[in-house]
């Protein structure tokens, strides 16, 4: 579908290519040809497995430079599928260890594949800086302070990833204060792995204002009403939940429930590559499930660009875009 698209939820070593990655590992001759299936793609068994085949292919992200290059790789990607602006979460766990100085260094390339993709492709990246929740909250801590220090019209957010079901929201309440101290906006991954509960403790002990995926919100319907009249943004990923079995099928999905009940619903594909998906076939199959034509997408994608983390100016610069007589 080639309706102008927003994507708030995009893991940007998530989103590597898989020939860029195994170009990557020629290059510095690090041996990783067993993540790849025969025909080129990721291959993986399940949620666990998935985990270690994304470390292997991550594990050839090693300096700044490759940083620059992923970044390209990634929006080029996200452009060919209509894609405007996208937000990607990056981690100072993978880029430079948490040294702040090495940080701000991986930050900079980042930044000016950002500033060559939208002169070259027409499309806005901005980041969301992530601990990872299985790395404890001592390293968030550090990550929080890296986000602080580099907060600015690039870094627009702060977030939280990794493993859902080990810890609490609450154990990374410092960070996130410190984060919102610095006029980061805040999200958070919730609801995926775990029930409505992990949501309600990831608003109350981290004031997020929107949820990472929060689909399972669908198995409690008090909570679905509170998400819809507080306006709580749900960064929804359906080829991801469906890819790693959270539901059977695309007409199983209850991101039509959700939105149908006046919940802030918007679509991202996490980690693409790994889910066979592009937000261009994430449009597709929604609309062959549910039958939702281009006004439901252009909804979306307006709900989407008002949760964006961005400035006012880049918003207002993206906006017409959408716009159905936009040429
Ligand atoms: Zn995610």
């Amino acid at each position: 579908m080639t309706l102008p698209k927003i994507e708030l939820h995009l893991h940007l070593e998530g989103a590597a290519p898989p020939a860029f990655i195994r170009g990557l590992s020629r290059e510095k001759k690090i041996d990783i040809s067993g993540i790849f299936a025969p025909d080129g793609s990721y291959a993986f068994r399940d949620f666990a497995h998935f985990l270690k085949v994304y470390e292997a292919a991550t594990s050839v992200l090693t300096r700044p430079e490759d940083y620059h290059r992923l970044t390209l790789a990634v929006l080029e990607q996200s452009a060919a599928s209509g894609v405007a602006y996208t937000e990607a979460f990056v981690s100072p766990d993978f880029c430079g260890g948490r040294d702040l100085g090495a940080w701000r260094e991986y930050l900079h390339a980042i930044t000016e594949a950002a500033t060559e993709a939208e002169r070259t492709m027409g499309i806005t990246l901005r980041a969301i800086v992530t601990p990872i929740r299985h790395f404890g909250p001592a390293r968030a801590k550090e990550v929080a302070l890296c986000a602080a220090e580099t907060a600015g019209p690039f870094v627009v957010g702060f977030g939280l990833a990794g493993d859902e079901t080990v810890l609490t929201p609450k154990d990374f309440a410092w960070s996130f204060d410190m984060a919102r101290e610095a006029g980061l906006r805040l999200t958070c991954h919730a609801g995926e792995w775990c029930g409505p509960d992990s949501i309600r403790d990831a608003l109350r002990d981290l004031r997020v204002e929107r949820i990472g995926h929060g689909v399972r919100a669908i198995e409690d319907l008090a909570l679905v009403d509170e998400l819809a009249e507080r306006g709580v943004v749900l960064e929804v990923c359906p080829g991801s939940n469906i890819a790693l079995g959270l539901y059977p099928g695309w007409r199983r999905h209850p991101i039509r429930e959700l939105f149908h009940r006046g919940v802030k619903v918007t679509i991202s594909t996490d980690d693409p590559p790994f889910f066979h998906t592009t937000m261009a076939r994430e449009y597709d199959r929604l609309a062959e499930a549910f039958d939702w034509d281009d006004g439901v997408f252009r909804q979306i994608a307006r709900t989407s660009l008002d949760a964006a983390f961005c400035d006012p100016d880049t918003r207002a610069r993206i906006a017409p875009l959408l716009e159905p007589d936009h040429a």
